[in-house]
């Protein structure tokens, strides 16, 4: 195997990050992890996420990537916040619960620490609000708490409002108008994000395909006027005005890129594609993607508010602009011929002053 001097395989080698920490929890013999990318612009913030990894390997290669991913999201946004991400290794088989998830919390507190301030922690995939409250009985570095414990909650409707704005955006590019009454709109995964934009389109008069592997989230289609259900290859390759993806990430790859219908993708979930060089593709195909790290901001800017000083209508407001940043990359996109993707990197870099 063509290793590098020190012994880490190519992919966890990256000179872009400033910190990397791996401990092995005291209390749960757990491995945590924090990655952060860049304070340029200010505290290293990003979700912790709970996951079962094969090793803590896996787990700090997803935290490198990840906090990169987190810089150019905030940057993107204008919010005065670096790049970061935790992990926390967990136990093969079920999701730990009662007294071992709260040690290994604990533990990764103690990971947050070790950081002194430069990484910020918050919820992410397999951790919640109250999850939060206990990783705060260990450090005073976490946001998302619940709001009767002064934070700012579930950032998933906030979440849901950017994606809208970014959708009507990308329609008034594709289309002519961001009105959304009368577009077809697939939306596969409806969990806590896709759920509370689906109410939203579906009030803004869209014709919804919805899909989710869970059966059970089918009730919802009952409550939405016009709703229709299917599965979620069908709702991906659906011939629409509008895919959302809001399930997790890699919905579009090398095979469905050319088999889309759609005439503008556009969703909450975090890596949609891939790889980045299928923007191109989609292009090519006459596809007007909306970068998803433009379009899923809402939930970071809402913490943002919190760290300023929480206030429900700023964040309403400030979560709205995801529209207008979509917009200016669509709009640069036309006029430097390049993908909207290239556009957003372009965008974040500026702001990176690099
Ligand atoms: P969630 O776990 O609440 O919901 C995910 C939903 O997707 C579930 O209903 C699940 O059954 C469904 N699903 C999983 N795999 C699927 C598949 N292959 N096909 C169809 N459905 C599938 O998650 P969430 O908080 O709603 O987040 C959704 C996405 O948005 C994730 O990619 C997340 O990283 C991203 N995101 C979320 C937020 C937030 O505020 N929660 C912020 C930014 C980005």
């Amino acid at each position: 195997m063509g290793g590098v001097p020190g012994g880490l395989s190519p992919p966890l080698v990256s000179l872009e990050h400033e910190e990397l920490v791996i401990r092995r929890g005291r209390r749960s013999g757990a491995y945590t992890v924090v990655a952060v990318h860049s304070t340029a612009r200010g505290p290293a913030l990003g979700g912790c996420r709970m996951w079962r990894y094969q090793s803590s390997a896996d787990g700090a290669r997803d935290a490198l990537k990840l906090s990169r991913a987190m810089t150019f999201k905030a940057a993107a946004a204008d919010l005065r916040l670096g790049g970061g991400k935790g992990v926390i290794c967990a136990d093969p088989g079920r999701a730990p619960s009662g007294r071992r998830r709260r040690d290994m919390l604990l533990d990764f507190a103690d990971t947050v620490n070790a950081l002194d301030g430069s990484y910020v922690t918050a919820e992410d995939v397999g951790t919640s609000a109250r999850d939060m409250a206990v990783i705060a009985q260990g450090t005073s570095h976490v946001r998302g708490l619940s709001r009767s414990k002064g934070g700012s909650g579930d950032p998933s409707p906030f979440t849901a409002i950017g994606v809208e704005a970014a959708i009507r955006a990308c329609c008034e590019r594709a289309f002519g108008s961001p009105e959304l009454r009368g577009r077809s709109i697939a939306l596969i995964g409806v969990g806590r994000v896709g759920s509370s934009l689906a109410k939203r389109l579906a009030r803004a008069g869209a014709k919804l395909l919805i899909a989710d592997i869970d059966e059970s989230k089918r009730a919802l289609v009952a409550k939405l006027p016009g709703a229709r259900w299917t599965d979620p290859t069908s709702a991906l390759l659906a011939d629409t005005d509008v895919v959302a993806p809001c399930a997790l990430g890699g919905a579009v790859d090398g095979v469905t890129a050319g088999r889309l219908r759609c005439r503008v993708l556009c969703g909450a979930a975090n890596n949609q594609l891939t790889h980045d060089g299928l923007a191109e593709d989609l292009r090519a195909h006459g596809i007007l993607y909306g970068p998803d790290f433009i379009a899923n901001a809402g939930g970071l800017i809402n913490i943002a508010v919190e760290i300023e000083g929480y206030d429900p209508a700023r964040a309403r407001r400030r979560v709205a602009q995801v529209g207008d940043t979509m917009r200016e990359i669509l709009e640069r996109a036309d006029t430097d011929r390049v993908t909207p993707l290239e556009a957003a990197f372009a965008l974040a870099r500026t702001r990176l002053g690099g």
